[in-house]
């Protein structure tokens, strides 16, 4: 099937945006010997793990069901590969299990650690810490280092907790404080770790720099990134992880929707059959303007169109965008980097239809993996 006859709504990921991504992170698992895993929360798109495990070395889960998925689809499907999982709230039921089939495991805090860190007979045990160094302004929903936050063990907490010396089955730390920022971020958030956490970094064998890292956008320096890399390495002879969940799959995927109505009230409005609110939801969570094929910004183009959606929703408004040529009912619109944080994110609201998913393989050529009808709706609620 070609692109221009897919039915709508549907996710198209694009494998060739798709491996130009995985060079740029097996090339710096090269040059470094850092690790990198993808962040399965931003893209959980598993028939893809194994093509996605020639080039990286893992992944990570945010709890049970994604480290599952992970061990499942990829550890299990191709050798070598790791398995991370770290969580806020762990339950004593989970944790044979997460030990059975993850290679490190992560607390978030210590009452965490000393309740639960028996289970770990095999994975190695990790901190998460919280270097209280807020790199990013406007987002506070995205900082993990804003005020009261839950995620991370201060430094005040291990000091008074374990003096200098961590307890022995400590082997790693984890800090995750970053959101679609460049490595001088990074960088000047390493700078902190290492101030505020040198001790501990002498006595431990990997760290983690967590995800965040806009490592595959046009802009971002690969050389700065390269430096953080080597002189952790370097200075405390620790193994690097990377978990990126964006960086994996970014502007590799689109959602195509089609024009059911225009109406009009002061401005011509488009209904589509896809929604801001069940199919793309950090574009009224983050928020965000998502980019559209074709499209300018207001003022850019003769055509100006609101784009919004067919549920009941006054605010399910994708936004404005203008065009070259009328738009007509029927026609298909076309919303790029749409493959992460929207099928993991999806929803039935209104008992709107899932959009299908189809791979588009580098020749061009789709494939629908997976189409979902009525019964998924309904099935989920009784
Ligand atoms: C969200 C998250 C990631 C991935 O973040 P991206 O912004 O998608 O790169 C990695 N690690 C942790 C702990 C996260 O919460």
């Amino acid at each position: 099937m070609r692109f221009e006859e897919l039915e709508t709504p549907c996710y198209v990921i694009d494998e060739k945006k798709l491996k130009h991504n995985l060079t740029i992170l097996s090339r710096l698992e090269k040059d470094t010997g850092c690790h990198i895993l993808l962040a399965q929360k931003a893209f959980s798109y598993y028939p893809a793990y194994p093509l996605i495990g020639q080039y990286i070395s893992g992944t990570t889960a945010s709890g049970l069901f994604e480290a599952k998925l992970g061990y499942e689809e990829l550890k299990l499907k191709v050798e070598n590969k790791e398995n991370h999982v770290f969580c806020p709230g762990y339950k004593a039921c989970e944790m044979d299990e997460l030990d059975e089939i993850c290679d490190h495991l992560i607390f978030n805090s210590l009452t965490q650690y000393e309740k639960l860190h028996g289970y770990c007979k095999k994975s190695s045990v990790g901190l998460r810490i919280n270097p209280e160094c807020s790199t990013q302004d406007g987002h506070a929903i995205y900082d993990p280092c804003a005020p009261f936050s839950r995620l991370g063990i201060r430094v005040d907490e291990l000091k008074q907790k374990f003096g200098k010396k961590l307890p022995k089955d400590i082997e790693g730390m984890h800090f995750h404080t970053l959101c679609e920022q460049n490595s001088d971020d990074l960088d000047k958030t390493l700078s902190v770790v290492e101030e505020k956490f040198q001790d501990y970094l002498k006595q431990i064998k990997w760290i983690n720099f967590g995800g965040g890292h806009h490592i595959t956008r046009c802009d971002y320096d690969l050389e700065l990134l390269k430096k953080c890399i080597v002189r952790m390495q370097e200075k405390y002879g620790v193994n690097v992880y990377l978990e990126p969940g964006e960086a994996i799959a970014l502007n590799a995927g689109y959602f195509v929707t089609q024009v059911v109505d225009v109406v009009h009230n002061e401005m011509d409005i488009l209904i589509l059959d896809g929604s801001a609110a069940c199919h793309m939801p950090d574009v009224l969570e983050m928020p965000y303007r998502p980019p559209l094929k074709n499209s300018g910004e207001v003022g850019e183009k003769k055509y100006l169109y609101r784009l919004a959606s067919s549920t009941c929703l006054a605010g399910d408004i994708i936004g404005d965008y203008s065009f070259d040529k009328e738009i007509k009912i029927g026609d298909k619109l076309v919303f790029e980097d749409m493959a992460i944080y929207s099928m993991v994110k999806n929803n039935t609201f209104n008992g709107m239809p899932l959009p299908d998913i189809v791979y588009m393989n580098e020749c061009g050529e789709c494939h629908i993996q997976k189409a979902f009808c009525y019964s998924d709706f309904k099935h989920r609620l009784g």
